[in-house]
């Protein structure tokens, strides 16, 4: 149910942000009983994306409804390709990727949520203060400060996590990321290109080109606290339009924050009765950037976790159904900086297809 703002003074389980971690999260946490969902953007809220589903996505997703035709656009399925732009070497690797348009998948996942759970847009969350005994949560809602209590509270509010500062935990740094949606003039190939320059400077990390339908997405990130980033997505733009004249104008700009994973220390499930999950926990893949299975994997043992009757609360519940995804994350960890180097991107170009291929899957 979507309010204006919350109904009760106090509730079961209270989730800050309504990515797809919050929404699983709201989803089974709603099994023990009223969870209010804040949200500090107006809904439908926006997230800038690339919008590819990984098949970890679509079979966590599977248990819950049927994936919309709707939202999935053309091409229908994008494959993952190495592009070493300046020594010509062209990958493709057998990772293939659902794509939609994040938007509208935002929405449909919204759609899943039991009665019980109140979605409340231009919601946000302020500070909180947990007792030991329950959460006092400070919200900003209608112009207006509010104070709402619940059991457990689930803070799925992304990559500048205000719960993760509210708790004092050191927040990780963020990539800037910047997508220019651009008119295509021609076609291009039905792939997820993951593109590597060495001209545009050390602040930059890779672009990435995704056609959807009429447009397509040309993608950059780049290092956290990258100076001027806009000029370099020009620069970027202008080498990537030189060789590709399909690229046409920009449509739209936009220019996002996106987790920069890099210790192991960056991963926190919660403390006390507070859980962290998705990106503001630290699930997001370090290597690709790919963090919706993430997010939905996180999010759902979240909310399974403050449902449960574990004794000892629901943190060390979650603490041991999300093990996996910390060694997973950990494994990836370990693999970075070899990948991040001149000389492994170096390698990667030499290395047969099918080893590039193997190692894109895994990551
Ligand atoms: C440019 C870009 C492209 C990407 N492309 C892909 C891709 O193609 N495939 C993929 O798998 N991943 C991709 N990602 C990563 C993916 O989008 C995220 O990892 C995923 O959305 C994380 O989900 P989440 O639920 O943890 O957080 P988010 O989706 O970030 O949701 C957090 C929500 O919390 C809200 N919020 C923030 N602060 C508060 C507050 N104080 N109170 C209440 N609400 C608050 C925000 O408004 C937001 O709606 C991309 C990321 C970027 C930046």
């Amino acid at each position: 149910m979507t309010a204006s703002r919350p109904t009760h003074e106090h509730y079961t389980t209270i989730v800050a942000g309504s990515g797809p971690a919050g929404v699983l999260a709201a989803y089974h946490a709603a099994e023990k009983g009223p969870v209010l969902l804040v949200e500090s953007s107006s809904l439908p809220r926006y997230k800038s994306c690339g919008g590819m589903l990984h098949r970890h996505t679509l079979r966590t997703l599977k248990g819950y409804g049927e994936l919309p035709e709707d939202i999935i656009l053309d091409p229908r399925t994008v494959r993952f390709r190495y592009n070493d732009w300046d020594r010509k070497v062209l990958k493709v690797t057998s990772l293939e990727l659902l794509n939609v348009d994040r938007a509208r998948f935002d929405e449909w996942l919204t759609t899943l949520l039991p009665s019980n759970v109140e979605l409340v847009g231009e919601c946000s969350l302020r500070d909180l203060d947990d007792t030991g005994e329950s959460v006092t949560v400070s919200l900003r809602v209608g112009g207006e400060d509010i104070s709402v209590t619940c059991d457990n509270l689930i803070g799925a509010d992304g990559g500048r996590s205000q719960v993760r500062r509210s708790l004092g935990v050191a927040n990780t740094a963020t990539y800037v990321t910047l997508q220019d949606f651009v008119r295509l003039e021609g076609a291009i190939e039905p792939y997820f290109d993951c593109i590597y320059m060495r001209g545009i400077g050390d602040e930059y990390a890779y672009s990435y080109i995704i056609p959807k339908g009429d447009v397509a997405i040309v993608g950059s990130v780049y290092y956290p606290r990258t100076k001027h980033p806009w000029e370099k997505q020009d620069l970027t733009l202008d080498i990537l339009r030189s060789k590709m004249p399909q690229l046409g104008e920009t449509v739209s700009r936009e220019a996002a924050a996106a987790l920069h994973l890099r210790s192991r220390s960056d991963i926190v499930p919660g403390v006390g009765r507070v859980l962290l999950t998705g990106e503001a926990g630290g699930f997001m893949s370090p290597s690709s950037g790919e963090g919706i299975s993430y997010a939905v994997n996180s999010g759902r043992r979240a909310g399974m976790a403050v449902a449960g009757n574990n004794p000892n609360g629901a943190l060390e519940e979650y603490t041991s159904l999300t093990a996996d995804i910390r060694s997973n994350l950990c494994r990836k960890l370990r693999w970075l900086p070899v990948m991040e180097s001149g000389l492994g991107k170096m390698v990667a170009g030499f290395v047969p297809t099918s080893i590039v291929s193997a190692v894109t899957e895994g990551l």
